[in-house]
């Protein structure tokens, strides 16, 4: 069934745990992203990045009904959420296909302009029962991997004053995860996620989320990460994989063989954030 993003997270405050948001930019990873859900019997977030576009994979207009049309179906909640829109209009049109949560990714302008553009988002969000994820601070990378500036970690009283003024629903911050394959092990600043969290009261959403030490993901969900960003690495599963296959000579097997890795690889993901533990 499809939910939006602030209903799913209330979900994962009460039980303290976090939710996986994948990348589907196909039908193949939307189907291998659903039964992994539907197998654990987990809410789940699937979401299509702005990115996507430029690195050829999937316009918005043409995954979004099949994201939606899968979600409504599905036996778990879905939260179909719109991820790293940099552009306001982009970000209406996703709104108008009916996507249940947006991000708004002002992490590339002043403080001062990221509150008015997530201002105006949330704004035409919340009249349309759509959840609104927003950034403070930097990853350095963005979604596709490319460095595109320095990572500038999260201010607690910068976060707070945000939040206020923008009234999201949830907020990426940055604290030692980056976007795409870790070429070292990252070291998590899990003392800032709480003192944000303590702040702010609404649930952090960590990007980079694929890639990392499972005690880390315990220690930043216990901090209060609530949404985790997890695609790297599942899409690394399905490369292995068919990697791995004897005979490659059929597209059909080599899609089906992707699809399993994903699915398996996701189900690992979601026990972990869904059971945290010390
Ligand atoms: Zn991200």
């Amino acid at each position: 069934m499809l939910t939006n993003l602030k209903t799913i997270l209330e979900y994962a405050e009460t039980r303290k745990c976090a939710i996986g948001s994948f990348n589907t930019p196909n039908l193949e990873g939307v189907q291998a992203v659903l039964r992994a859900a539907e197998e654990l019997n987990e809410p789940v977030i699937i979401s299509h990045a702005q990115v996507h576009e430029d690195m050829g994979l999937c316009k918005m207009e043409e995954i979004a009904p099949i994201m939606l049309f899968m979600a409504e179906r599905a036996a778990v909640p879905v939260c179909v959420h719109l991820d790293h829109g940099t552009d306001i209009n982009y970000i209406k049109r996703g709104i108008e296909l009916g996507f249940t949560s947006v991000m708004y990714d002002g992490s590339g302008v002043d403080m001062a302009l990221n509150i008015i553009n997530t201002s105006l988002i949330v704004d035409e969000a919340h009249r349309n029962n759509v959840s609104v994820e927003a950034e403070v601070g930097s990853m350095g990378k963005s979604e596709g991997g490319q460095t595109v500036g320095e990572s500038i970690y999260t201010d607690c009283d910068t976060a707070l004053d945000f939040v206020n003024k923008t009234n999201v629903d949830a907020l990426a911050c940055a604290f030692g995860t980056a976007h795409g394959v870790y070429l070292k092990k990252p070291k998590l600043d899990i003392e800032r996620v709480k003192d944000i969290k303590n702040a702010i009261k609404i649930p952090i959403v960590m990007h980079g989320g694929s890639g990392i030490s499972e005690q880390d993901y315990y220690n930043a969900i216990n901090a209060g990460v609530r949404k985790i960003n997890y695609y790297t690495y599942m899409s690394k599963a399905a490369g292995d994989a068919v990697n791995a296959m004897k005979d490659r000579s059929f597209f059909h097997d080599i899609v089906n063989e992707a699809k399993r890795a994903i699915t398996e690889d996701v189900k690992k993901a979601m026990n972990i954030f869904s059971k945290p533990q010390k």
